[in-house]
Order: C-alpha cells, then structure tokens, then sequence
C-alpha cells in the first residue's frame, strides 16, 4: 500500500513538472510543435501566394521543352493582363500570363524601377494557335530545317504555359552587360522568377541563351536554381 502510493505521488509530480514546462517555458513548447511551427512561418512570410499547396507547385513548375509538350487544348488558367508596362506592338494575346505569375511579376518591375531600371514587358501568353502560325509562316518564308531551328514547334513552346515572359528595354536592345538584363539576372529570383535559358546550357534547355526570357516557378524553386546556378531541367530531375 505504502508502495502503491509513492507510486501514485511519483506519476503526479512528473504529470505537474510536464505540464509546468509546456506552460511557462517557451523553447520547451517550440521542442513538440517545430515541425508544425516551421510549415506555418514559410507561408506566413509571403507577402503574394507562393508556394502554398502541392497544386500550385505542381503546376508552377511545369515542364515545357523539346521532349515535354503541351496539348492543343492546354490554355493557362485565370489569364490577366498584369499591371506593367508593356513595349509598343505586343497583341492582345501576348500582354497577358497566367494569374499566378501576375503579382510576382508587378513586384519584379516595380522594385527594379526602384534602382532606377526600366523593364517592359513584351511576350507573356502565346496559344497553340498563334505559335502554330508562326511557326508554319517560318517553314514557308524559310524552310523547316531552318524554322526548327529558330521557332519552337507548336506545343513545344514554354510561352504557351502563361508562366513565363519576355521583357525588354526601352530601347529594345536586351543583352547580357546592358543594365537591365544585368539587374534582371540577378534579382529575377528574389521574385520567384528564374532565367529560363541560361549561356552556356543548351546541351540542356534546348535553347540558346535568351537574357529576356523569365519564367515563373514559385519563390523556393527560382531560389535553389540561382543558388546552384543549375536549370529547370536540372532542378526537376534532383
Ligand atoms: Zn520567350
């Protein structure tokens, strides 16, 4: 019986001490709920939905390239014109991308006219339709050895995903060492934007280097892209 009691004393004190430790001791409440407080602050930091569930990481990193096309039908969902400025001649289709890519990007052009950079937009959205188009106008004005050189096959375009843009300048002259696509290189990550089609990696894109063309894939993904200087291809396959 004495026994018994000591027993019973003994529990209540640990049960006392235990919940005495998650009440007034902080660190030792963060112990049990880290994992779950962790999950919270990424997506409490965000100031643009980013990232947020599997669908949308799923689809924001979309995989377009020679091997991996898209269907006739595939049309981006929520397409809208973003609040930028855009260069002179861009058609009614290609001022627009995909709504997710929309806030990101306003927040890109807008800090870079903060350092005194101006970006235009200048090709967002293409359908089937359109790249169909310019894509059988080059095999008749060129031939297709050479239109497959120069024109993605419809499909086969990343413009068709609504997840990627093309910028340009006011003078329309976009290349390496020019203050702009310097600034975009290096900043486009901090928006969750990543240079497509980096110099030096055809071997792997399928495509030369293009400065100007940004493609959307979500804050964390541009971020470790940058970091490891590596592609979406590279990324998608780690
Ligand atoms: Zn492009």
């Amino acid at each position: 019986m004495k026994n018994g009691l000591k027993s019973v004393l003994t529990f209540i004190i640990i049960i006392c001490g235990f919940l005495y430790l998650i009440k007034y001791i902080p660190d030792f409440k963060g112990i049990i709920s880290d994992s779950n407080e962790k999950t919270q602050s990424v997506s409490g930091n965000n100031t643009y939905k980013d990232d947020q569930n599997d669908t949308d990481i799923k689809s924001q990193l979309l995989l377009v390239n020679e091997e991996h096309g898209l269907e006739q039908s595939y049309i981006p969902k929520d397409l809208i014109i973003p609040n930028i400025k855009f260069t002179s001649g861009v058609s009614n289709e290609e001022n627009h991308v995909a709504g997710i890519v929309a806030k990101p990007l306003e927040q890109l052009v807008s800090e870079a006219k903060k350092d005194g950079i101006i970006l235009l937009g200048n090709s967002g959205y293409r359908s089937y339709k359109t790249q169909e188009n310019t894509y059988n106008n080059r095999v008749l004005s060129e031939g297709e050895k050479l239109a497959d050189a120069y024109v993605a096959k419809p499909g086969y375009s990343e413009h068709q995903t609504g997840l990627c843009i093309d910028i340009t300048n006011q003078g329309k002259y976009f290349v390496k060492g020019t203050k702009e696509a310097d600034w975009l290189a290096k900043n486009c990550y901090r928006f969750g934007f990543i240079i497509r089609y980096p110099y030096g990696k055809k071997n792997i894109t399928g495509i030369e280097y293009e400065p100007w063309h940004i493609r959307y894939v979500g804050k964390n993904a541009a971020k470790y892209i940058y970091d490891n200087k590596i592609t979406l291809e590279e990324y998608l396959a780690k």
